[in-house]
């Protein structure tokens, strides 16, 4: 991987990704000359929202000229999820009552973009529109905007829930942690890793047993777990950290046994072997069986 090229699409999500952040570039120029409420006045009153509205398009119109097809419609992606990011850290850095949502939309964005980013990096060949995980199931967006609906009707009816500090900074914790196990496990794998998982094994395949692997079975798997609960902690929602808890240990549960019986016919033994020293890293599940 050591001084190879990352590939155009990789290059181009990069800048538009930064394109997209550069709707910090005002809010901080006017911070600078006056008081930092004044950044989430920018998000929640008109004049802002204009200028927000207007920043977007104009850097929509820039990727236009800039790239055509296939190019557009990452960049597009990655602007969106860079206008995201710029968002969260400018309500994150403001004093209102909504910091821990701004957080939370760094940590969807952050995720989102560095899933394809990564990709890009270790496995160009499996790079696709579909690496952004933007569209990743029915379960998953029903998922999120039910996280969305919980947090807004809580805020609303019981605002205080909503102020746990300590319990947000928990949740800031199993996000940071989560991302870094994952993207971790991405880096290790290498061209081994992949959002489908694999029927058929590539020439190139070979099973990884180092860094992270040694530790768990499933790195990547546990990251993403720990993430996804961590980002409804972070927003103290009771129902879907139960919920996010459940649905994604269960789906978990199910890829694994899918996963691991491929692995053991493109690996044999030496799967065997491995499955026996390491543990999955998910509480309580622990894998296929093997007679
Ligand atoms: N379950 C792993 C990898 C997820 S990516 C993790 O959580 O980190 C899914 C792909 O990784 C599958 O196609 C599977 O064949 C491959 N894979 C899983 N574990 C592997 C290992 N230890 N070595 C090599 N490939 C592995």
């Amino acid at each position: 991987m050591a001084g190879r090229k990352l590939v155009l699409e990789g290059r181009v999500s990069i800048k538009a990704f930064l394109l997209g952040l550069s709707v910090l570039v005002i809010p901080l120029i006017r911070t600078c000359y006056g008081h930092v409420d004044w950044v989430f006045d920018y998000l929640t009153e008109t004049p802002g929202k204009i200028v927000i509205c207007i920043h977007v398009a104009v850097i929509n119109g820039l990727l236009l000229v800039a790239y055509r097809g296939p190019l557009y419609k990452v960049a597009v992606r990655a602007c969106f999820l860079g206008v995201i990011f710029g968002c969260g850290l400018m309500i994150s850095c403001s004093e209102t009552t909504w910091t821990h949502f701004g957080w939370y939309l760094c940590s969807l964005s952050f995720f989102h973009y560095s899933e394809y980013l990564v990709t890009a990096i270790i496995n160009p060949h499996s790079l696709t529109l579909d690496s952004f995980l933007l569209n990743h199931s029915v379960e998953y967006s029903l998922a999120a905007v039910s996280s969305w609906v919980e947090f807004t009707v809580e805020k609303l009816t019981f605002p205080e829930l909503k102020q746990l500090n300590w319990l947000s900074v928990v949740g800031l914790l199993l996000v940071l942690c989560g991302e870094a196990l994952r993207k971790a496990a991405m880096l290790t794998a290498g061209s081994n890793f992949n959002h489908i998982v694999q029927n058929e094994k590539a020439q190139s395949h070979v099973l990884v047993t180092g860094g992270v692997y040694a530790y768990f079975r499933h790195p990547s798997y546990v990251g993403w777990f720990y993430w996804s609960t961590g980002t409804q902690v972070m927003l103290c929602n009771p129902v879907c950290i139960l919920g996010y808890t459940i649905a994604s240990w269960r789906f978990f549960r199910e890829r694994i046994e899918e996963e691991e019986l491929s692995l053991i016919h493109f690996f044999t033994e030496d799967y065997v072997e491995y499955k026996k020293r390491v543990p999955t890293g998910l509480p309580f599940i622990s894998g296929i069986r093997v007679n």
